[in-house]
């Protein structure tokens, strides 16, 4: 289902359930999908995952609140899942941001954080009226924010990247930022919802997952529901509309969302 981006229902009634938001679902470069960009809120918490040069637009479309993020986990240095970071703090130091802001990600960010806010507008942190904090997300060290419980793996990927498992005690759904994970742990046993960045049909490449070793290993560990985001702009517009009746499972829910388009769990 579509987001009838119902943004006072978000608001007026805190969620007794985990709701997903995949506010932005393609690749790095694809002139039609914004880059893979998703929203969990929970009763207590609104956490957006990664925030690539095409993402913070569609945070605004679904919401323009300043105040409206309580932190921001990013997957890894790969401009397609943080250069939209600078734009996103601005717009919400330009609507009046006062509540303070967490920053997740692995160790360094702080270093490079600082680069990419210099490079981009130069002096422009020091006026904000809001607090950013950053985290350090560790593998085997679990950090709590809020209601939620977000654990790290490594992926196989061409810069070091952290898929995050989020709990929020009633559910715990995975999310792999870019890379095809690495089996042999139980990080994604019993999902209720994995996202996995997917690439191509069948067809491995070095770094990312295909459609059908996603499918294979959701299986493998039991989860509830297959994501597939983050597909090629070629094949997601010439090849997949052919063969979507393939990608099927009878043991997984297969989703392969569009923007904006939500999950309730
Ligand atoms: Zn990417
Ligand atoms: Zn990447």
């Amino acid at each position: 289902m579509v987001h009838k981006l119902d943004i006072q229902e978000v608001y007026s009634k805190k969620l007794n359930f985990m709701r997903f938001i995949f506010l932005g679902v393609g690749e790095a470069f694809d002139e039609n999908y914004p880059n893979n960009s998703h929203l969990v809120i929970t009763e207590r918490t609104k956490l957006l995952l990664d925030c690539g040069m095409t993402a913070a637009p569609q945070v605004w479309k679904f919401n323009p609140d300043p105040n409206l993020l309580d932190a921001i986990y990013i997957s890894h240095w790969h401009a397609d899942h943080y250069f939209g970071l600078p734009g996103l703090l601005l717009r919400m130091w330009e609507g009046g941001r006062t509540m303070p802001v967490t920053i997740i990600s692995r160790k360094g960010f702080k270093e490079q954080f600082k680069k990419l806010m210099d490079l981009a507008y130069l002096g422009f942190q020091e006026k904000f009226k809001f607090e950013i904090n950053i985290l350090e997300a560790e593998v085997g060290k679990e950090t709590k924010f809020n209601d939620l419980s977000l654990s790290f793996t490594k992926t196989v990927h061409s810069s070091e990247n952290l898929a995050v498992k989020i709990s929020d005690n009633k559910n715990t759904i995975a999310y792999s930022g870019d890379g095809s994970p690495i089996a042999g742990t139980d990080f994604y046993n019993n999902l209720d919802l994995l996202i996995l960045e997917t690439y191509l049909y069948d067809k491995e490449i070095i770094g990312h997952s295909s459609i059908v070793s996603a499918i294979s290993f959701a299986e493998k560990n039991n989860v509830k529901c297959l994501a597939l985001t983050h597909i090629n702009r070629d094949f997601r517009k010439n090849d997949l509309p052919k063969i979507r009746e393939k990608i099927k499972s009878d043991k997984v829910k297969i989703i392969i969302p569009e923007p904006l388009q939500e999950y309730d769990l």
